[in-house]
């Protein structure tokens, strides 16, 4: 997950990614200094007392500390409370769990604390950095008519780093998922005057799938089927109130990782290995969705000229990168024109235009020919270019894909036949004719 909204009405500013590292062991601090910088994006500041401490907060926001307890001249966890006072979303490192200390924690709303017990300290540590970092790029709805309690969630979730809409009704909360589809979990109460949590997660779930979104319910209700009904109507997961905060953590975190995970393996599956553009198979099922009539616009068929050749005069590798160089092009284009282009196999590409008439389409392939024309690569020992041949079709109302499909391919045919590196579409229809039957 790399895009960013820094834009969304977050609860709280995005104060990127700066860590004040409070520790006094120079033989952890300089571990987990070396660990955080390697491996998430995080700047570190560190300090060994709480003097340096208070002037690097002096010095500028922070989006996280992590700190110990006992410093040289804080021994009793004085830090605590002057990370709280400057509201620094913080991490202690205690030498040992106890169920006091926790509610103490609890208390200056400490994020989490890590006992550091064990050789898989720094690996905690560095693992919830990222686990927080990571969250900015997360959008949680959060959905309650009663404002103490909807505000109580929001500050914790705030504090975690995530970016946090709220709503005070279930119409409003639809209302806010219909304008943004960057929401990513919604958590709603049961008991709202205008529709219940129950409705509301069944009506989120007519057009948001699980595996795109996530919903938990919660409810400070006594009566344990409620659970069981938000469930079936769609919801992921289900809380009662009043939170325990680290189970309230792990579900939502187990809840993000699974549509982490799910986006992973869809990718994976839809993505061609090579060039990052649709495969086959995704293409194929795209526009089978749209045959019977939905389908509109065009479908462009590209292969790369003499590709063969390149293969044989600079090797199989050097090919992989032209055939890279080919589908960024295409990427590039394609992105900014909302067209989806995907590799169908070797060096043949495809590219459905939704919107395009026949003029347009035309239009487009014609730039994308150039384009790819006057591009080279740049990680081979000399830069090598290629040209391409397009046949290009506007879809026909009531054809199958297949014979749209097919329509393209006769036209690419008549390209390579009438000299490569050009496009052939129904508009340049009886100029490709004239000079195919001349070549005869
Ligand atoms: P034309 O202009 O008629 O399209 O000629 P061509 O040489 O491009 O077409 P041909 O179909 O004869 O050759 C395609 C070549 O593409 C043959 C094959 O080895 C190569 N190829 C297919 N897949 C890959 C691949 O993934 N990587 C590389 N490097 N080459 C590939
Ligand atoms: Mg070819
Ligand atoms: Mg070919």
């Amino acid at each position: 997950m790399t895009e960013s909204r820094n834009g969304l009405t977050g609860s709280e500013g995005y104060r990127g990614n700066r860590i004040l590292l409070v520790e006094d062991s120079i033989a952890l601090s300089t571990l987990l200094t070396g660990r955080l910088e390697a491996e998430t994006e995080a700047s570190l500041t560190c300090c060994r007392t709480m003097a340096e401490a208070r002037s690097a907060l002096a010095s500028g926001d922070f989006i996280l500390a992590l700190t110990g307890l006992n410093l040289p001249d804080a021994p009793n966890g004085e830090i605590l409370s002057l990370l709280v006072e400057k509201e620094v979303p913080t991490i202690v490192f205690t030498a040992t769990f106890d169920p006091n200390a926790r509610e103490r924690y609890a208390e200056k709303k400490v994020l989490d604390y890590i006992v550091k017990d064990s050789r898989r300290t720094v690996d905690t540590v560095v693992q919830t950095v990222r686990r927080i970092l990571g969250n900015h790029d997360f959008t949680i709805l959060v959905v309650d008519d009663a404002r103490a309690a909807r505000s109580g969630l929001v500050e914790i979730l705030a504090r975690q780093n995530f970016n946090v809409l709220q709503a005070s009704s279930g119409r409003e909360a639809l209302d806010i998922l219909k304008a943004d589809d960057t929401i990513q979990l919604v958590i709603t109460d049961y008991h709202m005057a205008d529709m219940d949590g129950y409705e509301l997660t069944r009506r989120i779930r007519e057009t948001r799938t699980s595996e795109e979104l996530r919903i938990v319910g919660v409810s400070s209700s006594s009566d344990r089927l409620l659970s069981a009904s938000f469930l079936k109507a769609g919801a992921s997961d289900f809380i009662y109130r009043p939170f325990v905060p680290e189970e309230l953590q792990c579900r939502i975190d187990n809840n993000i990782e699974t549509l982490v995970q799910l986006k992973r393996l869809r990718r994976l599956a839809e993505r061609d290995h090579l060039t990052g553009l649709a495969n086959r198979r995704h293409f194929f099922e795209k526009m089978s969705a749209l045959d019977g009539g939905a389908m509109t616009g065009a479908i462009a068929l590209l292969d790369i000229d003499q590709f063969k050749s390149v293969n044989d005069t600079y090797g199989h590798d050097v090919g992989d990168q032209v055939l890279k160089m080919v589908a960024d092009v295409m990427a590039d284009l394609c992105k900014s024109a909302k067209l989806l282009p995907a590799r169908l196999g070797g060096e043949e590409f495809a590219i459905y235009m939704p919107k395009a008439d026949a003029f347009q389409a035309h239009s487009f392939c014609e730039g994308l020919r150039v384009a790819i024309a006057d591009a080279s690569t740049q990680n081979t020992s000399k830069p090598i270019s290629v040209t391409i041949s397009i046949g290009v079709v506007e879809i026909e109302s009531g054809e199958t894909f297949t014979n749209q499909l097919n329509a393209a391919d006769q036209l690419l045919y008549l390209a390579k036949a009438n000299g490569r590196n050009r496009v052939y579409s129904d508009l340049t229809l009886p100029e490709a004719m004239t000079l195919k039957s001349q070549s005869n």
